[in-house]
């Protein structure tokens, strides 16, 4: 063996030996079945660090399960669809989508999807996942589109997906309803715009003052004003609730209403409602039933309503109106505010609520928060994020887009009596935009249809993929296993995948799709904040693999941080990381020299008499079969890998291995020698079966030289090690043994004695008559009296050791 550990050499060979059909989920009746939910990633080509502390979790727990006899079943999607694709397709080929057909269209998208898939797959190769890729699945492929057609047929057909004239989340850029999710929130410097709007005042009327002011941000909106309202309580309006003001420049007349939603803190207590400036309007349209006006277009242009304003964008509108109102006297003042602003998640444009004809599938909060509180959450607290969510949304989730690399809404509409016709199940998947049902309009008989344009959401795709792992069977209403065991996933996705996953899993078969929900955290930069192009303070997995190999990665991605927490990158900890495989390597190069033909069922004797040391090795190795047992069980990943490194540094590598040498050289007999042969390969044997998880290239190169047969019987198809017997007489006598060691080198050292210069004599006093001394002798290269520890004690300098006197006598 090598001095130094190279693990390009070693990583590449077990890269190049392993097979895939060691990590093929088995279905076999007797094992008990563990079914992880992996997420599926969407395709950009970049495995990026957070990807990949995500997949290291899973793999952690995947490998260790199946070591546990679980039939563990890890498999790979790809979640194709959706917006950014789209976008990356129309840079790539200086096109917009418009310019060629739709089918041309998906089809480039296809291909760039197909060539970033095989990218991220080779970094999760690299990175050494146990992923079964004989479960692979494409979203994009017709299996998938077939499997997302389905659900919607069946959720349509149970009334759960409806069909509604609906004001919805819009980005004008993108000319597409989005969901709540997709909407994320900015902080953007507006005006707050006092304007007046005048009161009617009727003959014989005590005169007062003639104008209302109202605070806005947003004057583009006057044409859309469909009333006014005030705080029921607020003084200063009780004479206006009841009557109607008149809206500036467009002249039309509003009514006042009473409402107690209405903050009389904020600008002059006055808010106008419009179709639609924000959600609270939806809110107020639909209690107070008011008209609509819509005065903003899908893409983001004023309409005929906005008379005199009608073609410009949202911005020029805003820009015309203030200077029309300023010179007509009708704005009093304006104010510098701070605000947040819904942008796309996309493109980050404003969004707009606007209300058109979408497909939405129903909200039913009540069973969501049931469920999520049927599923363990690890970390508890991110339950009460997605319970949060679920109370916040104001109306359901809008799943139709109009986009084109996405799955099509499978319906068609009779082109004489406009019935909706929906796909059949033996046809899908269907694209009706090119297709015609096979039977006639059940309304009015007409055979002529026109295809829905619209196509799904790419969360109705991923929000099924707790029941495609399962090989769920809309038919015969089961799978392998449901729900199944595991999901893990970021935070970052609580209000999208998980909660989705849930609806669907309830609304599809009445159960919770998983038992267990593991959360994980974000990868921070090495200056402590998010992970971001524009901060530079990125780091690839590959970057990190180039210089200290894959292991290291995984070890840092375990010892990291807490599973849930945000995790720091920092390179001192690969650097720390990459230190502990070298010291690994120096240990197993020293075991290999005494066992490279070592046959334990051969050297039987080593076992029938093991000494005082050797005994406490294997105790303090039993404790840690334990700890990191209890630890994996609690997907602790950062205290397992913490205990085996304090095993294998501290107790095997700077005690036993000091204590045992002599005595493995042979110095002493055979009888000593066995005894240290036997609890080494032991420990190092265990070593690398606790180690598999984590490390999984070293774990096998470590097996492999242990058991001598070059990986003929892999790690991975270990069994996981039962903790035996713990032996606290012997691990109290190893302990004293190894801190008298340690205080006779410090001794030694203090005084400038070399570590290998024999001293007079050490004298012990201590009340063990048997205490094992050898290991004593052969690590200080000194003689040791036992003595009873009141006997009388002669000449030389006494160190305290635990209470032990020890005599050092020059
Ligand atoms: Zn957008
Ligand atoms: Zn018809």
């Amino acid at each position: 063996m090598e001095k130094k550990y190279k693990p390009e050499i070693i990583e590449g060979k077990w890269q190049a030996k392993w097979n895939d059909s060691m990590y093929y989920f088995e279905g076999s009746p007797d094992k008990e079945p563990y079914i992880i939910d992996t997420p599926p990633p969407y395709p950009t080509g970049d495995f990026h660090i957070g990807n990949a502390l995500n997949w290291c979790y899973i793999d952690f727990i995947a490998r260790y399960k199946r070591m546990r006899g679980y039939d563990v079943l890890f498999p790979q999607g790809w979640d194709c669809h959706g917006l950014p694709t789209e976008v990356k397709v129309e840079e790539i080929h200086g096109i917009s989508r418009h310019q060629i057909s739709k089918q041309e269209f998906r089809e480039l998208c296809r291909q760039l999807t197909s060539v970033n898939i095989d990218q991220m797959r080779g970094m999760m190769r690299r990175l050494g996942m146990s992923i079964d890729w004989s479960k692979e699945y494409v979203t994009m492929d017709d299996r998938y589109k077939r499997y997302t057609q389905l659900s919607f047929l069946r959720m349509y057909h149970g009334g759960l997906i409806y069909q509604a004239e609906h004001p919805v989340n819009w980005c004008p850029r993108c000319e597409t309803a989005i969901a709540f999710a997709e909407v994320e929130y900015e902080d953007r410097d507006a005006y707050l715009n006092y304007i007046l709007f005048r009161k009617i005042v009727v003959g014989g009327e005590k005169k007062e003052a003639e104008y209302v002011e109202i605070a806005t941000t947003r004057p583009e909106l006057l044409a859309s004003c469909v009333a006014v309202a005030v705080h029921p309580d607020d003084e200063r309006y009780k004479s206006i609730v009841g009557k109607e003001l008149v809206v500036p420049i467009f002249e039309h007349r509003v009514k006042v209403y009473g409402d107690e939603s209405v903050d009389p803190e904020f600008g002059t207590g006055v808010v106008m409602i419009c179709t639609f400036g924000d959600r609270q309007d939806v809110k107020w349209w639909k209690l107070h039933n008011l008209p609509l006006k819509a005065s903003i277009d899908q893409r983001g242009r004023m309409t005929e309503i906005a008379k005199g304003y009608e073609g410009l964008s949202v911005e020029e509108c805003k820009k015309k109106i203030i200077e029309d109102l300023d010179a007509n006297g009708l704005l009093k003042r304006r104010e510098r505010i701070k605000q947040k602003v819904g942008v796309c998640w996309r493109c980050k444009t404003p969004i707009e609520i606007i209300s058109t004809k979408q497909w939405f599938v129903r909200v039913r909060k009540d069973e969501i928060i049931k469920a999520a509180r049927e599923i363990k959450w690890y970390p508890e607290h991110f339950r009460i994020r997605l319970e949060n969510w679920v109370e916040s949304m104001e109306w359901d989730w809008c799943i139709s887009r109009q986009r084109i690399f996405s799955v099509p809404i499978p319906v068609w509409y009779c082109k004489r009596c406009g019935a909706v016709k929906v796909a059949s199940e033996k046809d899908i998947p269907v694209d009706p935009s090119t297709s015609n049902p096979n039977t006639p309009c059940v309304n009015c008989g007409s055979t002529e249809f026109e295809g829905e344009k619209d196509v799904l959401d790419t969360w109705m795709d991923s929000s099924l993929t707790a029941l495609w792992a399962a090989g769920w069977s809309f038919n015969a209403g089961s799978g392998i296993e449901f729900p199944v065991e595991l999901r893990p996933q970021g935070h970052d996705i609580i209000r999208t995948w998980a909660f989705y996953s849930i609806l669907r899993s309830i609304a599809l078969t009445q159960k919770i799709p998983w038992r267990t929900i593991l959360i994980n955290g974000m990868v921070l930069g090495e200056d402590g904040y998010k992970m971001s192009k524009s901060r530079n303070n990125t780091i690839s997995p590959d970057e990190v693999i180039q210089k200290h190999g894959a292991d290291v990665f995984r070890q840092w991605a375990a010892i990291g941080g807490a599973v849930g927490s945000d995790v720091q990158f920092r390179w001192k900890d690969i650097v720390a990381a990459s230190k502990f495989m070298q010291k690994l390597w120096s240990i197993l190069r020293f075991s290999m020299i005494h066992l490279s033909d070592y046959k334990p069922f051969l050297n039987k004797k080593g076992k029938e008499n093991l000494r005082v040391i050797d005994k406490w090795l294997l105790s303090k190795l039993n404790k840690l079969i334990l700890s990191v047992t209890v630890s994996m069980e609690n997907f602790k990943f950062d205290e397992a890998m913490k205990d085996i490194r304090a095993f294998a540094w501290n107790v095997l590598a700077d005690n036993y291995i000091e204590l045992a040498k002599s005595r493995l050289y042979g110095r002493g007999g055979e009888r000593g020698k066995e005894s240290a042969k036997y609890a080494l390969y032991k420990t190092i044997k265990t070593l690398s079966v606790l180690l598999a998880p984590f490390i999984p290239f070293y774990a096998e190169e470590m097996h492999s030289c242990i058991t001598g047969k070059e990986g003929e019987r892999s790690v991975h198809k270990e069994k996981w090690p039962e903790p035996v017997t713990i032996d606290s007489e012997a691990e109290q006598e190893g302990d004293l043994i190894a801190d008298i060691v340690r205080a006779v080198r410090n001794y030694k050292s203090k005084h400038g004695i070399p570590l290998n210069a024999p001293l007079g004599k050490i004298e012990l006093h201590v009340d063990i008559e048997s205490l094992d001394t050898e290991d004593i002798e052969n690590a200080t290269a000194t003689k040791v009296e036992l003595c009873k520890s009141m006997s009388e004690i002669s000449e030389g300098e006494i160190l305290d050791v635990d209470g032990t006197k020890v005599v050092i006598i020059r």
